[in-house]
Protein backbone atom coordinates (compact mmCIF):
# COMPACT_ATOMS: atom_id res chain seq x y z
CA UNK A 1 0.00 0.00 0.00
CA UNK A 2 1.13 3.56 -0.92
CA UNK A 3 1.14 6.36 1.80
CA UNK A 4 -0.07 9.90 0.39
CA UNK A 5 -0.50 12.09 2.34
CA UNK A 6 -2.51 14.88 1.03
CA UNK A 7 -2.64 18.03 2.37
CA UNK A 8 -5.56 18.97 1.01
CA UNK A 9 -7.44 16.66 4.07
CA UNK A 10 -5.53 18.44 6.19
CA UNK A 11 -7.40 21.81 4.65
CA UNK A 12 -10.32 20.33 4.90
CA UNK A 13 -11.45 20.12 0.65
CA UNK A 14 -12.67 17.45 -0.68
CA UNK A 15 -11.77 14.91 -3.10
CA UNK A 16 -13.84 15.61 -5.77
CA UNK A 17 -12.73 19.31 -6.29
CA UNK A 18 -8.95 17.74 -6.60
CA UNK A 19 -8.83 16.65 -9.50
CA UNK A 20 -10.22 19.85 -11.02
CA UNK A 21 -7.46 22.46 -10.06
CA UNK A 22 -3.85 22.55 -10.16
CA UNK A 23 -2.34 19.67 -8.80
CA UNK A 24 1.31 19.39 -7.87
CA UNK A 25 1.90 15.87 -6.69
CA UNK A 26 5.97 15.55 -4.93
CA UNK A 27 7.16 12.34 -4.54
CA UNK A 28 9.85 12.61 -2.05
CA UNK A 29 11.97 10.64 1.14
CA UNK A 30 11.11 13.75 3.26
CA UNK A 31 7.22 14.28 3.11
CA UNK A 32 7.98 16.17 6.05
CA UNK A 33 9.27 19.04 4.26
CA UNK A 34 5.98 20.46 2.95
CA UNK A 35 3.85 21.91 2.39
CA UNK A 36 6.90 24.09 3.73
CA UNK A 37 6.64 27.80 2.22
CA UNK A 38 3.56 26.35 0.33
CA UNK A 39 2.07 27.01 3.17
CA UNK A 40 2.36 30.47 3.76
CA UNK A 41 0.87 33.78 2.79
CA UNK A 42 -0.48 33.79 -0.12
CA UNK A 43 -0.04 30.49 -1.94
CA UNK A 44 -0.83 28.32 1.25
CA UNK A 45 -4.04 30.37 1.70
CA UNK A 46 -4.69 29.69 -2.34
CA UNK A 47 -3.99 26.03 -1.03
CA UNK A 48 -5.93 25.94 2.24
CA UNK A 49 -9.08 27.42 -0.05
CA UNK A 50 -8.66 24.90 -2.46
CA UNK A 51 -7.35 26.93 -5.62
CA UNK A 52 -4.66 24.43 -6.03
CA UNK A 53 -4.04 21.17 -4.45
CA UNK A 54 -0.87 19.60 -2.98
CA UNK A 55 0.20 15.77 -2.66
CA UNK A 56 2.28 14.85 -0.74
CA UNK A 57 4.26 10.74 -1.88
CA UNK A 58 6.56 9.33 0.17
CA UNK A 59 8.70 7.31 -1.12
CA UNK A 60 9.88 5.42 2.12
CA UNK A 61 6.65 3.36 1.31
CA UNK A 62 7.97 1.88 -1.51
CA UNK A 63 10.97 1.18 -0.23
CA UNK A 64 12.13 -2.34 -0.33
CA UNK A 65 12.51 -4.98 2.87
CA UNK A 66 11.61 -4.58 6.68
CA UNK A 67 13.89 -1.54 6.19
CA UNK A 68 12.45 -0.12 3.46
CA UNK A 69 15.56 0.28 1.37
CA UNK A 70 15.35 3.37 -1.09
CA UNK A 71 19.21 3.30 -2.48
CA UNK A 72 22.10 1.55 -3.16
CA UNK A 73 25.85 1.67 -4.48
CA UNK A 74 26.67 3.27 -8.22
CA UNK A 75 27.03 0.85 -10.59
CA UNK A 76 30.83 1.33 -11.67
CA UNK A 77 31.40 2.36 -8.53
CA UNK A 78 32.41 5.72 -6.44
CA UNK A 79 31.16 7.52 -4.11
CA UNK A 80 27.67 8.24 -2.65
CA UNK A 81 24.16 6.20 -3.42
CA UNK A 82 21.95 6.13 -5.68
CA UNK A 83 17.58 6.00 -5.57
CA UNK A 84 16.77 2.58 -6.86
CA UNK A 85 14.46 2.33 -10.30
CA UNK A 86 12.54 -0.66 -8.49
CA UNK A 87 11.38 1.76 -5.89
CA UNK A 88 10.22 4.91 -7.37
CA UNK A 89 8.77 2.86 -10.38
CA UNK A 90 6.42 1.04 -7.57
CA UNK A 91 5.52 4.23 -5.97
CA UNK A 92 4.53 5.79 -9.70
CA UNK A 93 2.78 2.95 -10.95
CA UNK A 94 0.36 3.84 -8.24
CA UNK A 95 -0.73 7.26 -9.73
CA UNK A 96 -1.45 5.65 -13.00
CA UNK A 97 -4.32 3.16 -11.47
CA UNK A 98 -5.93 6.35 -10.35
CA UNK A 99 -6.34 7.34 -14.10
CA UNK A 100 -4.53 10.75 -13.02
CA UNK A 101 -1.72 10.63 -14.76
CA UNK A 102 0.28 13.71 -14.53
CA UNK A 103 3.61 14.65 -16.44
CA UNK A 104 6.69 13.64 -14.54
CA UNK A 105 9.78 15.66 -14.17
CA UNK A 106 12.35 14.97 -11.92
CA UNK A 107 14.31 17.88 -9.84
CA UNK A 108 18.03 17.46 -11.04
CA UNK A 109 20.95 19.84 -10.75
CA UNK A 110 21.95 18.71 -14.67
CA UNK A 111 18.23 19.15 -15.83
CA UNK A 112 16.91 21.74 -18.38
CA UNK A 113 16.95 25.52 -16.11
CA UNK A 114 13.51 25.81 -15.43
CA UNK A 115 12.78 29.31 -15.94
CA UNK A 116 9.26 31.94 -16.03
CA UNK A 117 8.08 30.49 -19.26
CA UNK A 118 7.89 26.82 -17.66
CA UNK A 119 5.91 28.37 -14.97
CA UNK A 120 3.59 30.00 -17.65
CA UNK A 121 3.38 26.60 -19.63
CA UNK A 122 2.82 24.52 -16.27
CA UNK A 123 0.62 27.46 -14.79
CA UNK A 124 -1.84 26.61 -17.74
CA UNK A 125 -1.90 22.28 -17.72
CA UNK A 126 -3.22 20.55 -15.33
CA UNK A 127 -0.14 20.29 -13.17
CA UNK A 128 2.66 18.32 -12.83
CA UNK A 129 4.74 15.48 -10.88
CA UNK A 130 7.78 15.88 -9.44
CA UNK A 131 10.24 14.04 -8.22
CA UNK A 132 12.61 14.60 -5.54
CA UNK A 133 16.32 12.88 -5.79
CA UNK A 134 18.31 12.57 -2.97
CA UNK A 135 22.36 11.02 -2.52
CA UNK A 136 23.89 11.03 -6.28
CA UNK A 137 20.73 10.61 -7.80
CA UNK A 138 18.12 8.64 -9.41
CA UNK A 139 18.90 5.26 -11.27
CA UNK A 140 18.66 6.25 -15.26
CA UNK A 141 16.24 3.37 -16.45
CA UNK A 142 13.49 5.15 -14.16
CA UNK A 143 13.84 8.51 -16.41
CA UNK A 144 14.19 6.70 -19.61
CA UNK A 145 11.35 4.44 -19.17
CA UNK A 146 8.51 7.20 -17.90
CA UNK A 147 10.03 9.73 -20.34
CA UNK A 148 10.73 11.99 -17.11
CA UNK A 149 12.18 15.53 -18.48
CA UNK A 150 14.85 16.50 -15.79
CA UNK A 151 14.78 20.23 -14.57
CA UNK A 152 17.14 22.20 -12.64
CA UNK A 153 16.23 24.95 -10.13
CA UNK A 154 19.99 26.78 -11.08
CA UNK A 155 23.71 26.43 -11.41
CA UNK A 156 23.93 24.81 -8.73
CA UNK A 157 24.12 21.85 -6.46
CA UNK A 158 21.63 21.10 -3.84
CA UNK A 159 21.54 17.93 -1.66
CA UNK A 160 17.75 17.41 -2.51
CA UNK A 161 15.11 18.13 -4.58
CA UNK A 162 12.37 19.34 -2.22
CA UNK A 163 13.67 22.88 -1.80
CA UNK A 164 13.47 23.11 -5.69
CA UNK A 165 10.49 21.22 -6.03
CA UNK A 166 9.29 24.11 -3.42
CA UNK A 167 10.63 26.92 -5.89
CA UNK A 168 8.77 25.96 -8.77
CA UNK A 169 5.73 25.00 -7.74
CA UNK A 170 5.32 28.36 -6.13
CA UNK A 171 6.57 30.21 -9.09
CA UNK A 172 3.89 28.23 -11.01
CA UNK A 173 1.17 28.77 -8.68
CA UNK A 174 1.24 32.50 -8.39
CA UNK A 175 0.57 32.52 -11.73
CA UNK A 176 -3.26 30.67 -11.27
CA UNK A 177 -5.73 33.36 -11.83
CA UNK A 178 -7.31 34.14 -8.67
CA UNK A 179 -4.31 33.13 -6.37
CA UNK A 180 -2.31 36.75 -6.75
CA UNK A 181 -5.12 39.36 -4.89
CA UNK A 182 -3.76 42.07 -7.41
CA UNK A 183 -4.10 40.94 -11.21
CA UNK A 184 -1.73 43.24 -12.58
CA UNK A 185 0.88 42.32 -10.13
CA UNK A 186 2.68 39.58 -11.53
CA UNK A 187 2.75 41.29 -15.24
CA UNK A 188 5.06 43.99 -14.14
CA UNK A 189 7.51 41.32 -12.30
CA UNK A 190 11.08 40.56 -13.37
CA UNK A 191 11.09 38.11 -16.88
CA UNK A 192 7.31 38.85 -17.53
CA UNK A 193 5.69 40.33 -20.72
CA UNK A 194 8.71 42.59 -21.84
CA UNK A 195 11.70 40.40 -20.75
CA UNK A 196 13.49 43.05 -18.28
CA UNK A 197 13.97 42.93 -14.67
CA UNK A 198 11.86 44.96 -12.43
CA UNK A 199 12.52 48.46 -11.38
CA UNK A 200 13.37 49.03 -7.48
CA UNK A 201 10.23 49.63 -5.59
CA UNK A 202 10.23 52.59 -2.60
CA UNK A 203 7.08 52.92 -0.11
CA UNK A 204 6.76 55.39 3.10
CA UNK A 205 8.35 56.85 5.19
CA UNK A 206 9.52 59.81 1.87
CA UNK A 207 13.40 59.96 3.84
CA UNK A 208 14.66 56.99 5.88
CA UNK A 209 18.30 58.21 7.11
CA UNK A 210 18.77 60.46 5.00
CA UNK A 211 17.65 58.61 1.74
CA UNK A 212 14.62 60.33 -0.61
CA UNK A 213 12.01 58.06 -2.44
CA UNK A 214 12.90 59.25 -6.16
CA UNK A 215 10.85 62.71 -6.88
CA UNK A 216 9.45 61.43 -10.07
CA UNK A 217 7.37 58.26 -7.95
CA UNK A 218 5.57 61.22 -5.93
CA UNK A 219 5.10 63.31 -8.75
CA UNK A 220 2.05 62.09 -9.34
CA UNK A 221 2.37 61.87 -13.01
CA UNK A 222 2.11 58.56 -14.27
CA UNK A 223 3.57 58.66 -17.73
CA UNK A 224 6.49 60.31 -16.27
CA UNK A 225 6.57 57.52 -13.55
CA UNK A 226 6.42 54.98 -16.22
CA UNK A 227 9.13 56.58 -18.23
CA UNK A 228 11.59 56.45 -14.96
CA UNK A 229 10.06 52.57 -14.01
CA UNK A 230 11.33 51.37 -17.53
CA UNK A 231 14.58 53.56 -17.41
CA UNK A 232 15.67 52.18 -14.46
CA UNK A 233 14.68 48.46 -15.49
CA UNK A 234 16.38 48.67 -18.62
CA UNK A 235 19.68 50.08 -16.37
CA UNK A 236 19.22 46.91 -14.28
CA UNK A 237 18.55 44.36 -17.34
CA UNK A 238 22.01 45.93 -18.89
CA UNK A 239 24.22 45.45 -15.62
CA UNK A 240 23.32 42.40 -14.61
CA UNK A 241 21.83 39.96 -17.12
CA UNK A 242 23.52 40.69 -20.66
CA UNK A 243 21.61 37.58 -21.75
CA UNK A 244 18.34 39.19 -21.17
CA UNK A 245 19.07 42.38 -22.62
CA UNK A 246 20.56 41.11 -25.63
CA UNK A 247 17.14 39.46 -26.27
CA UNK A 248 15.40 42.54 -25.71
CA UNK A 249 17.21 45.38 -27.71
CA UNK A 250 17.08 42.15 -30.33
CA UNK A 251 12.93 42.13 -29.85
CA UNK A 252 12.70 45.93 -29.40
CA UNK A 253 13.36 46.30 -32.93
CA UNK A 254 10.45 43.53 -34.14
CA UNK A 255 7.90 45.55 -31.80
CA UNK A 256 9.02 48.77 -33.28
CA UNK A 257 8.17 47.46 -36.52
CA UNK A 258 4.64 45.87 -35.72
N1 LIG B 1 25.16 14.04 -8.42
C1 LIG B 1 24.22 15.04 -8.84
C2 LIG B 1 23.79 15.93 -7.68
C3 LIG B 1 22.98 15.17 -6.66
S1 LIG B 1 22.32 16.24 -5.46
C4 LIG B 1 24.84 15.91 -9.93
O1 LIG B 1 26.05 16.10 -9.93
O2 LIG B 1 24.13 16.43 -10.80
C5 LIG B 1 20.93 15.33 -4.88
C6 LIG B 1 19.58 15.72 -5.45
O3 LIG B 1 19.34 17.08 -5.18
C7 LIG B 1 19.42 15.57 -6.95
O4 LIG B 1 19.07 14.26 -7.31
C8 LIG B 1 18.30 16.57 -7.26
O5 LIG B 1 17.03 15.98 -7.07
C9 LIG B 1 18.50 17.64 -6.20
N2 LIG B 1 19.17 18.83 -6.73
C10 LIG B 1 20.44 19.23 -6.50
N3 LIG B 1 20.71 20.38 -7.14
C11 LIG B 1 19.58 20.74 -7.80
C12 LIG B 1 19.24 21.83 -8.65
N4 LIG B 1 20.11 22.79 -8.95
N5 LIG B 1 17.99 21.86 -9.16
C13 LIG B 1 17.10 20.89 -8.87
N6 LIG B 1 17.37 19.83 -8.07
C14 LIG B 1 18.59 19.74 -7.54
Amino acid sequence: MRSKHDSNEKHGTGMESRREVWTARVVTLFPEAFPGTLGCSIIGKALSDGIWSLEVVDLRESGIGRHKDVDDAPAGGGAGMVIRPDVIGAALDGFETEGSRLPIFCLSARGVPFTQSTAENWANSRGVTLLCGRFEGIDQRVLDHYGIEEISAGDYVLSGGEIAAQALIEATVRLIPRVLGNRDSAASDSFSADGLLEYPQYTRPRVWRGRSVPDVLVSGHHGRVASWRREQSEKLTKARRPDLWKAYVEGCGDRVEN
